[in-house]
């Protein structure tokens, strides 16, 4: 599997394609906005996408989902149905927070949930249910290459916001601990925001979540 970040909005969210090298089908991680330029690119490296992934139902990840769908005729994968009412509220999010473009709500194809995987050509990918920032919040994790996609649960040095509608910061803390840190300290992540890190990295030095 190949990856690669492109952030898009306002809000610099790491939109991620993966592929399949052997089949050149692949799959995008929250496009929440940028469409045009995400098509662009996905026809420049040659890659057939099969699949639109979403992590959870904030207008920055989940902005873009029902367009490109409709225009590239794909299906959507995720998040969890705990984030629905997220999903339902995107056009009134894009009044409230505003990426400059307006958004639909959607239903996906398919609702995740923990220990459902996900694939596209040769690749699969291992789902969790990570709840706290948003409940119906998933991360995607491959692991043979040990990289994982876990949206807007942690971060570089820090978490995820839990002052929204049914956010919960110890719920997020423990979705960390028991979700994400099993999965092995030599995991490299992709935030939602920002930079790449480990799992080990942030388990020594994230005042959020570094161990005792
Ligand atoms: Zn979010
Ligand atoms: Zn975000």
């Amino acid at each position: 599997m190949q990856a690669a970040i492109v952030p898009v909005t306002p809000f610099q969210q790491n939109c991620t394609l993966m592929w399949c090298e052997e089949t050149m089908q692949g799959a995008v991680v929250d496009p929440g906005g940028e469409i045009d330029r995400l098509i662009s690119i996905v026809e420049e490296q040659g890659i057939k996408l099969v699949k639109i992934l979403v992590t959870h139902g904030h207008i920055d990840h989940a902005g873009g989902v029902a367009d490109l769908a409709d225009r590239l005729e794909i299906p959507i994968e995720g998040p969890h149905k705990d984030d629905q009412f997220w999903i339902d509220g995107l056009a009134e999010q894009g009044d409230r927070f505003g990426t400059g473009e307006p958004a639909r709500s959607f239903t996906p194809d398919r609702w995740l949930e923990g220990g459902d995987t996900v694939s596209f050509g040769n690749v699969t990918l291992q789902v969790r249910h990570c709840p706290g920032h948003t409940p119906g919040h998933v991360i995607f994790f491959h692991e043979e290459l040990r990289v994982a996609q876990v949206g807007d649960v942690l971060f570089q040095g820090s978490i995820g916001r839990t002052d929204f509608p049914k956010g919960d910061h110890a719920t997020l803390l423990a979705s960390i601990k028991n979700e994400l840190w099993p999965l092995g300290d030599d995991v490299t992540f992709i935030p939602g925001h920002g930079p790449t890190s480990t799992f080990g990295q942030e388990r020594r030095t994230n005042p959020f979540v570094a161990d005792g």
